[in-house]
């Protein structure tokens, strides 16, 4: 296996606790702010090139010559795994024939859809990993894609939730995140559908270079933030905050604070059909 697509795999996979139980001081890292495993002193934070970041809206530069990102394969029913790896909720898809795919969009390669995550907050007001013009949504999905051709690279399709009635963005995990408080915890789902968790608009994002959010920060990821959000219900924000961490307090909330962007642009891209 090749050695990022390692530390994918082990990165999103693998329940943290084990992780936790084998090497403490490497293993271990959470969301407490002013805490020795918080997020200013986890493993690689100190980048120049790190994600998330504030979208600041006078700052960012139109560019309407790119064309439309292509969704191959996210009409499909795929089957999968949901697993509580005690920082997140995470979906791995069964490796499938007509797997998911993007490319295009001004995308380098084609990427290979490999898990999903969200990321919440302890109340409406915060959640989201990126901010816009200093806001937060509730909540964020990241549908994470390794390059075929450079599986070094990672592209991840980024989309807020906001609340609303519809809940599209969990309707089809709501029912298994009962079953996966404990971390280290896993169920199967047979019937995933990506494409609802995806905007109406496809046309319009926000596009800039930046890092995995979580350790090793790796700056290795094109990120794409549609404009547009999608539905999630107040009850599935209170599934996700229900969950237990790998100190089995309640993982009230699982954002990395915004980063600097430095010498970085970013682009609202609003793409031709
Ligand atoms: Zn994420």
């Amino acid at each position: 296996m090749h050695i990022l697509t390692k530390e994918i795999y082990s990165l999103y996979q693998k329940p943290d606790y084990k992780i936790e139980k084998k090497n403490i001081m490497t293993g271990h890292w959470n969301y407490c702010e002013d805490g020795e495993c918080g997020p200013i002193n986890w493993e690689g934070a100190h980048g120049q090139h790190q994600s998330p970041i504030d979208i600041d809206l006078g700052g960012v530069e139109r560019k309407d010559t790119v064309d439309a990102i292509k969704f191959v394969n996210y009409d499909k029913i795929l089957k999968g795994s949901i697993v509580n790896n005690g920082h997140s909720v995470q979906i791995v898809p069964e490796e499938a024939v007509e797997h998911p795919e993007i490319y295009g969009g001004g995308l380098d390669q084609v990427y290979r859809l490999v898990q999903y995550h969200f990321h919440w907050g302890a109340h409406a007001n915060e959640g989201a990993e990126h901010r816009v013009g200093g806001l937060s949504y509730p909540a964020e999905l990241h549908l994470v894609h390794q390059g075929i051709e450079n599986p070094d690279r990672l592209a991840v399709v980024g989309v807020f939730l906001r609340v609303g009635q519809e809940g599209k963005a969990l309707a089809e995990e709501e029912q298994a995140l009962r079953h996966i408080i404990e971390p280290g915890s896993t169920t199967t789902l047979d019937h995933i559908s990506i494409g609802n968790k995806l905007p109406k608009n496809r046309t319009s994002f926000w596009r800039y270079e930046g890092s995995l959010t979580t350790p090793p920060c790796s700056e290795i990821v094109t990120w794409t933030l549609f404009t547009e959000p999608i539905d999630v219900t107040s009850q599935q924000l209170d599934l996700l905050r229900n969950l237990k961490d790998s100190e089995h307090v309640c993982l009230k909330k699982n954002f990395r604070p915004v980063q600097k962007l430095n010498d970085r642009t970013v682009y609202h891209i609003v793409a031709r059909h």
